[in-house]
């Protein structure tokens, strides 16, 4: 019997603080390995975002959940619930903005805590994160509980529950699990069934894709004539997205005016879609999409793309190359060992952005109450209202300090 390819339907990030297990319990739950740049093979830890597609399925005769037709705890025939995208995101604080861009296609998250050493900076820094981008759908996996003892583990529950008090992850469950060995993940997977729950989408709405990363998918050498298109990766937030759809992709590419850097919206036609790493006719909300495009792959290589919008001609969000923001700044900077209080902005301060996966610099040009204004040094494509986290630069590092919403 012939299955049907299904698109994912809901994004689940995996967040948290560096080697608590984030891409070992992704590989647990999907089969597949996130960490396959040569890069992050060698150093061990997870540098870009990576998908990774499973369908979650129930047994019908035990209850439990698994990715696999035939029921890994009593051999009955399981049926699908639905399938899922996990975005696996780098727990290490210099690429925080990089978890940034990945949180804003995330549905829902998993907070992965390891047993053994407990909340550290960067799960208090993701959680923030998650707040900042407004997810609410939120478990959290107290992981590796077989290298600590039964009383480590009660303790790491109050710790925990003490930690995400007042915050977003307040009613998050907390399942322990031991991503390694594989133990519990059902149960895992069953929290994931009720605390994230697929959100709904309007398919008549006009189509948004956040770009992730872009390519030139030519071998180098290959002829001219049998080139082909650049792709560019993303998630799609609204609406859908058919081959032969005319789009237009903003900011768009840069060019030089007087000495000036400029954007240019540029608009091509799309000649394939690859959805879950099938080609499909029609792509959705859910998952990375590849679009393959009739643009020179000069334009799309190395992730030039990457914090563009795509939609219909004339469609899009307006392109901003000033912003006012309603600011919300945090009592103190987060991701830090010593969490210092967070200063006010300062006129002519240079703050770090990102909105979607658009990351830019924004020099502080005026301050009211509540509310700043900065010129930008890439524009960006946004919605009045969408949410812009706001970094600045503490010792070495970029650090959360607050968010703010973008004003007409
Ligand atoms: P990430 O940085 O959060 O993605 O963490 P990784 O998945 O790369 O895991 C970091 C290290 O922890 C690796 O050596 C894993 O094998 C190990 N690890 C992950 N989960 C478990 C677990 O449940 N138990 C034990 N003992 N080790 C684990
Ligand atoms: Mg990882």
């Amino acid at each position: 019997k012939k299955k049907e390819f299904r698109q994912a339907e809901v994004n689940i990030g995996m967040v948290g603080h560096v080697d608590h297990g984030k891409t070992t319990l992704t590989k647990a739950l999907t089969g597949i390995w996130t960490d396959t740049h040569s890069e992050e093979l060698r150093r061990g830890i997870t540098i870009k975002i990576g998908f990774a597609d499973a369908e979650i399925r129930k047994c019908p005769s035990c209850s439990r959940y698994s990715n696999s037709p035939v029921c890994p705890y009593c051999g009955a025939e399981t049926d699908f619930e639905r399938r899922v995208s996990f975005i696996d995101a780098p727990g290490h604080e210099a690429l925080m903005t990089t978890m940034l861009a990945g949180a804003s296609l995330m549905d829902g998250a998993v907070l992965v805590i390891a047993a053994n050493e407990g909340v550290m900076p960067q799960t208090r820094e993701h959680l923030m994160a998650l707040q900042i981008v407004g997810n609410k759908n939120i478990v959290i996996a107290l992981n590796k509980i077989e290298l600590v003892d039964r009383e480590k583990v009660i303790q790491r529950y109050h710790e925990i529950k003490e930690f995400v008090k007042g915050t977003v992850a307040e009613d998050a469950p907390i399942i322990p699990i031991s991503a390694l060995h594989g133990a519990n993940v059902d149960v895992l997977l069953a929290a994931i069934e009720e605390f994230i729950p697929t959100p709904e989408h309007d398919p008549n709405k006009p189509p948004k894709m956040l770009v992730l990363r872009s390519f030139d998918v030519n071998k180098p050498g290959t002829k001219p004539e049998k080139l082909v298109g650049g792709v560019i990766g993303g998630s799609i937030v609204q609406g859908k997205l058919k081959v032969g759809d005319e789009i237009e992709i903003r900011p768009g590419v840069p060019y030089e005016e007087h000495g000036r850097i400029k954007y240019e919206p540029i608009t091509t036609e799309i000649v394939s879609l690859q959805a879950g790493g099938r080609f499909v006719e029609e792509a959705y909300p859910g998952g990375l999409v590849g679009v393959g495009t009739k643009l020179d792959p000069f334009l799309t290589k190395g992730d030039l793309m990457a914090g563009n919008v795509v939609g219909k001609p004339g469609k899009l969000p307006p392109v901003w190359d000033e912003l006012r923001l309603e600011v919300h700044l945090l009592e103190r900077v987060v991701g830090t060992e010593e969490e210092l209080k967070v200063e006010p902005i300062k006129r002519r301060e240079v703050l770090l952005l990102n909105v979607g996966t658009a990351r830019t610099m924004g020099l502080v040009t005026g301050l009211g109450k509540d509310e700043v204004e900065l010129k930008l040094q890439i524009p960006i494509c946004a919605e009045v209202g969408d949410r812009v986290a706001i970094s600045r630069q503490v010792g070495s590092r970029w650090r959360l300090i607050g968010y703010g919403f973008i004003k007409e």
